[in-house]
């Protein structure tokens, strides 16, 4: 459920996961939508629920499983786009495993990383306490969301993102990573700065790298789905 022997987060008052910051509330964000959301003319298409020409496993052909319009997560390991990305507008929609088998950070557990780094977590947090900063949406480790806007498992969830890359300047940080969510359109983090790059058990640090980097969906041996993935560069 979470931990007590953890790092301080810069905040001085949470440890990371820590296993005593209280849940978010729970928002019930209405019914699944009938179909996957319309895309925008100027989005570039990651996943269009046919094929995995748009990403690479290991500098490998992505090897998930690719059904009934989406893609899954069957243990093959994490995907990251071809191409990479700085500031971006992205949209997906996923769906955590029907049947429960596990719990907390067990259950239906993935995650979108902007620049290979920065995770938004996916987790099936309908009914699943786990630490508020590792729940569904939660900047992983660092920052639980507003609220918790998760849907049952099984049903089709969606995360409309805005990431705007870090800057660096002289090997240093000149401005953070920053990002606002919505979970199933309800807002969950409003121009929130990451900390650094995504760890787990440790306080995130910033090092400097490239001004893009790859959009990376994770296989944390789930069987998570994906369908309907866009982006627009801003
Ligand atoms: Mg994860």
């Amino acid at each position: 459920m979470g931990y007590s022997d953890t790092p301080f987060l810069p905040d001085g008052k949470w440890r990371v996961h820590d296993v005593a910051r209280p849940a978010p509330a729970v928002v019930n964000p209405g019914p699944a939508p009938a179909a996957p959301a319309p895309v925008p003319e100027d989005a570039v298409v990651l996943f269009d629920g046919k094929d995995l020409s748009h990403w690479t496993s290991g500098g490998k052909e992505a090897r998930w499983k690719v059904a009934e319009g989406a893609m899954e997560v069957n243990g093959t390991g994490t995907i990251e786009t071809r191409e990479s990305f700085g500031d971006l507008q992205l949209h997906l929609e996923w769906a955590a495993p029907k049947g429960i088998e596990s719990a907390s950070q067990g259950r239906g557990n993935s995650g979108v990383f902007f620049m290979g780094r920065y995770e938004l977590q996916v987790l099936d947090s309908f009914e699943n306490r786990t630490y508020s900063d590792g729940q569904a949406a939660a900047l992983y480790g660092q920052t639980p969301p507003l609220v918790n806007a998760c849907r049952k498992p099984g049903e089709w969830q969606s995360y409309d993102v805005v990431f705007t890359a870090p800057r660096f300047e002289n090997g240093g940080l000149k401005s953070p990573a920053r990002i606002t969510v919505f979970h199933n359109g309800v807002l969950v983090h409003h121009d929130v700065a990451f900390l650094g790059a995504t760890a787990h058990r440790a306080v995130a640090q910033y090092a400097e790298h490239a001004a893009s980097g790859p959009i990376a969906l994770q296989d944390h041996g789930n069987p998570v789905r994906y369908r309907n993935v866009w982006v627009r560069k801003l």
